[in-house]
């Protein structure tokens, strides 16, 4: 169960910590269910955020009908102990404005996906789909490190560079509904292929997948000044992953510590670029990369003030961790089909 502290937007029930109610009460409870390349994770949850019940699934993700298949599958185990009156789809991917469809998931075999019809049919339950890091986002506005303001930013620093945007205390989706992919803001012309099929993506500078790119050169190029990161590789550059440069980097290592500056200069600079444009009061960094805290985020603040336009004449906003972990998601999921 995630520990959530007490919400402060005007519009939510407050620090209730109830019993869940079992099978056969009106019980205001909803559930989430975030669908990822390789588990569907979902829970049960209260007005006040927190998941009372979880279940879990591998996701069979080169099959489209059987990944709707483990979604109902977890849904019937939470209903089994659980009334609950709505559930909520995070998806890693495009879903379009309806909030029905999934247009596009690179990593789960979706095309032009009616999820909200399927998902609806093998329940019953109304159904509506979210991109995933919008749902943790609106998880982290909610009831987590952005419950004290109006406008936030969520960033999810995973294998990728995922976006979420809470502007005026609306989830921002855009006018198709494909809104927030800041991962794909071009940071260097004819930079690193991007998965996307541009080249320069932020996502190649400031992830877990750049951390490791930038890692391995290392290592392969400078053996000499990256013995704790080869130890912890077994003696091989390209079983350099990116927990290893986290571990060794708060025991101290050098080359470590500069590889988790170097991405949190890029963090930095394009917090700079999206505080041009969109002014938000708070930025929440989330992610596996995030992990990495201090290490990560002592940098980013740092470029970030280099970079921010009229620098020193405006008010500043705040960088911090992300609240909710791994559970955002089924926690956003689950608040927004409250909210349907
Ligand atoms: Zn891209």
């Amino acid at each position: 169960m995630t520990d959530v502290p007490e919400a402060a937007h005007g519009d939510v029930t407050a620090g209730e910590t109830a019993a869940p109610m079992r099978a056969g009460g009106s019980t205001g409870l909803t559930i989430g269910v975030d669908v990822g390349g390789t588990k569907i994770a979902g829970g049960v949850v209260d007005e006040s955020g927190r998941i009372v019940g979880e279940a879990r699934r591998e996701t069979p993700a080169t099959s489209p009908p059987e990944i709707v298949a483990a979604i109902a599958d977890v849904v019937k185990d939470l209903r089994s102990e659980f009334d609950a009156e709505a559930i909520g789809v995070g998806a890693a991917g495009f879903v379009d404005a309806n909030r029905a469809d999934v247009l596009f998931a690179p990593n789960l075999a979706w095309r032009q996906e009616p999820l909200k019809r399927e998902v609806e049919a093998r329940t019953g339950l109304p159904t509506v789909v979210e991109n995933d890091a919008n749902a943790a986002a609106w998880a982290e506005f909610q009831f987590g490190a952005g419950r004290d303001v109006d406008d936030m930013i969520l960033l999810t620093i995973g294998t990728g560079l995922g976006g979420g945007l809470v502007l005026n205390g609306e989830l921002y989706r855009g006018a198709f509904g494909v809104g927030g992919e800041v991962g794909h803001l071009r940071v260097v012309p004819n930079g690193h292929l991007c998965g996307c099929g541009n080249r320069g993506c932020w996502e190649q500078y400031a992830s877990g997948r750049a951390l490791v790119r930038e890692a391995r050169e290392f290592v392969k190029s400078s053996p000499s000044q990256a013995e704790a990161l080869l130890e912890r590789a077994g003696g091989d550059w390209t079983m350099v992953e990116g927990p290893m440069v986290t571990e060794a980097a708060a025991a101290g290592d050098t080359a470590a510590v500069e590889l988790l500056e170097d991405l949190g200069r890029w963090l930095g600079e394009g917090i700079a670029t999206l505080a041009a444009v969109l002014d938000p009061a708070v930025v929440v960094i989330g992610g596996g990369v995030s992990e990495a805290a201090d290490l990560l985020l002592q940098p980013a603040r740092a470029a970030f003030a280099r970079q921010l336009t009229a620098r020193g004449h405006r008010p500043v906003l705040q960088i911090r961790p992300a609240l909710l972990g791994n559970e955002a998601g089924i926690i956003g999921a689950a608040d927004l089909a409250r909210r349907r």
